[in-house]
């Protein structure tokens, strides 16, 4: 017996539940590529897509996932040889240095922890110990959705101008964007990159680069440049060069529809959101927690993300069984645990187009299926993220979950 019909949920960071409007803003004809249309709405994201990151640097949008993003800032800034800080939280800054490594770059990576995040002081003491500033550029990630960690972008932005070190600050936001607050230029970040099918609610094809000056000094001289990365061919006059070729009409329909409901509801609101119901599945999780069996990744509370929890599961039993269940007897995907997670945690997500019903309605399959499951958890989780919301959203505030 099953209690799954209609519509699956995904409960997986990425692709995420996507808005009815933005799905019907793409159920229309393609525009003239050339046309004022399809200008202003370029005009009109790229724009947007500074105000979501915070800066007054460019923006461009790639034809791309997260990976294409990644690449894109990696050819735009390096030359061959040209050593990368990578700072290590989880998988994500890691992949990036992978990728920097495969295209020529001298990847040297400041070793972190899967439990924990970055700690701005080591950034800084491994800055002041590169005297002849061979580091030209860091990267990092404000969510590693593997880890479920959140890295404080400012603090590190703090330390690397501590240590009076000149490498360009770069910092993915691919699990964070829209979710959580983001300050490029008052953090003093060089460089940001995003994708769309995340906290945007957007499908997945598009990627996003935002640069700043010093970034963009850097470019100039880059010796691993490349004819559809290359910022400085999106900058010519004719509309084809912003997306080096033909613009992906449809899913700049739905961007635009993403990014105009998360300005509707205004970008705080959407922040205050994801934390309360971040913090209703913690509650959660830290009730199942007491079966002594499940426990949060992140052993620091102000360290998990507001955007993704993963749930490490002990005790020999199997998070696949759990994920099957979910997804077999209730019609709720989980994510699964992946690098070095694998077979040792699941993940929910809680980013995006995330309301009550959707995080409430995980949570309760969740249980229902440790029940089912007879995986030992301590009882009342789901009682818990309901006293949780009940105190923070009273009837005379403002929040609308
Ligand atoms: C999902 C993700 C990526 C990769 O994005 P793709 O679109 O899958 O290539 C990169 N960084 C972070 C933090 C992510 O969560």
């Amino acid at each position: 017996m099953t209690v799954r019909a209609g519509r699956e949920f995904l409960a997986i960071p990425g692709p995420t539940t996507m808005p009815d409007e933005v799905l019907q803003a793409m159920h229309r004809p393609a525009l003239d590529i050339y046309s004022d249309q399809m200008i202003n709405l370029t005009d009109s994201l790229m724009a947007d897509l500074g105000k979501l990151f915070a800066t007054k640097g460019k923006t461009y949008i790639y034809i791309a996932n997260g990976h294409g993003a990644w690449e894109a800032v990696l050819s735009n800034v390096l030359s061959r040889g040209d050593k990368l800080l990578v700072l290590e939280s989880g998988r994500f800054a890691i992949g990036w240095g992978a990728a920097a490594r495969m295209m020529g770059a001298d990847v040297e990576v400041l070793n972190g922890d899967w439990r924990r995040a970055v700690r701005p002081a080591e950034v800084e003491a491994r800055l002041r110990a590169d005297k002849e500033h061979s580091i030209k550029a860091i990267v990092v990630t404000q969510v590693d959705t593997a880890s479920g960690v959140f890295n404080d972008i400012e603090a590190i932005g703090m330390a690397i101008k501590a240590a009076d070190h000149p490498a360009l600050y770069m910092v993915d936001t691919v699990a964070s964007l829209g979710c959580m607050p983001y300050e490029m230029d008052k953090w003093g970040v060089d460089v940001t990159m995003s994708g769309s099918q995340k906290g945007l609610m957007t499908p997945p094809g598009l990627g996003f680069v935002a640069a700043n000056d010093r970034a963009l000094a850097v470019h100039k001289t880059a010796g691993l440049r490349t004819p559809y990365w290359d910022w400085s061919e999106r900058e010519g006059e004719e509309h084809y060069r912003k997306y080096a070729g033909t613009a992906p009409v449809h899913l700049l329909f739905a961007l635009r529809k993403a990014i105009d409901m998360l300005f509707e509801e205004g970008l705080e609101n959407a922040y205050r959101r994801h934390e309360l119901l971040a913090e209703a599945v913690r509650r959660a999780v830290a009730v199942w927690a007491e079966g002594q069996v499940l426990s949060f990744n992140i052993q620091e509370a102000a360290e998990r993300s507001n955007t993704v929890t993963t749930v490490l599961m002990g005790g020999k039993q199997d998070p696949a069984a759990l994920y099957r269940y979910c997804k077999e007897h209730c019609g709720v995907i989980l994510g699964a645990g992946i690098g070095d997670l694998t077979g040792k945690a699941f993940r929910i997500a809680h980013m995006g187009h995330v309301n009550a019903p959707m995080v409430l309605g995980t949570l309760g399959v969740i249980e229902v299926a440790l029940a089912a499951l007879k995986i030992p958890h301590g009882r009342g989780g789901i009682d818990a993220a309901v006293q949780w919301l009940g105190e923070k959203v009273s009837p005379s505030s403002e929040t609308q979950l």
